[in-house]
């Protein structure tokens, strides 16, 4: 059994990719934030442990998650390995997994920062029909008015300005980059280029994880 990881910082694709990942390799995605909700609610003795931490506003502990993952890749689904989503985020935490499963392939989809601000931040919708557009991408054909239903309310969310992205993805990176050395260091560190077309990253990805 041998397991993948993807990063990729806000706005790059990555659940795209994760999607289709799963879907070609048929391995599950393991996201530790969805596995953590539904121990909580389910209630077994690993979920209530955690619930208590987080009612505390607290970090559930790392060893609560690895817990987790050792529960979750003995399942059926997991004989072949998983794809992770969402951790480690730390170095203990990569430490930790690598005692419990066999990564061979961590994959990070990388596009520069002022793309996904150009990306997100020209993201615009219809406040009558939600019909999505973007400023430099996809407009409507007339300007100020929406193609799909002629309104011409259009809505943007707040938290989509470029200030806020970059903050977000200056985030992604603290948190990121110590763990790509970490793994470039053991020789499973793969960056993607993910400024290009869905099928082009998937293709890529897929040569990485036959090599
Ligand atoms: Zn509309």
């Amino acid at each position: 059994m041998s397991s993948i990881v993807l990063f990729g910082p806000p706005g790059a694709g990555k659940g795209t990719q994760a999607q289709r990942i799963t879907e070609e390799t048929g391995l599950p995605q393991v996201s530790t934030g969805d596995m953590l909700r539904a121990a909580v609610a389910a209630k077994t003795t690993t979920g209530l442990a955690a619930k208590s931490f987080m009612d505390a506003g607290q970090l559930v502990p790392d060893e609560i998650i690895i817990a987790l993952i050792e529960q979750r890749i003995k399942d059926d689904d997991a004989k072949k390995g998983v794809m992770y989503d969402g951790f480690p985020r730390t170095i203990p935490q990569a430490e930790a997994l690598a005692k419990i499963d066999q990564i061979s392939h961590v994959i990070a989809i990388e596009v520069p920062d002022e793309r996904i601000v150009e990306r997100i931040c020209g993201r615009y919708t219809c406040g009558d029909c939600s019909a999505v557009y973007h400023d430099s991408f996809n407009p409507t054909s007339k300007e100020g008015i929406c193609d799909s239903c002629q309104s011409t309310n259009f809505k943007r969310r707040a938290d989509d300005n470029a200030d806020t992205v970059l903050a977000r993805l200056s985030a992604y990176h603290e948190q990121t980059s110590p763990l790509a050395t970490w793994y470039d260091e053991r020789g499973v560190f793969f960056g993607v280029d993910g400024d290009r077309n869905i099928p082009d990253i998937t293709s890529d990805i897929l040569h990485i994880l036959v090599k």
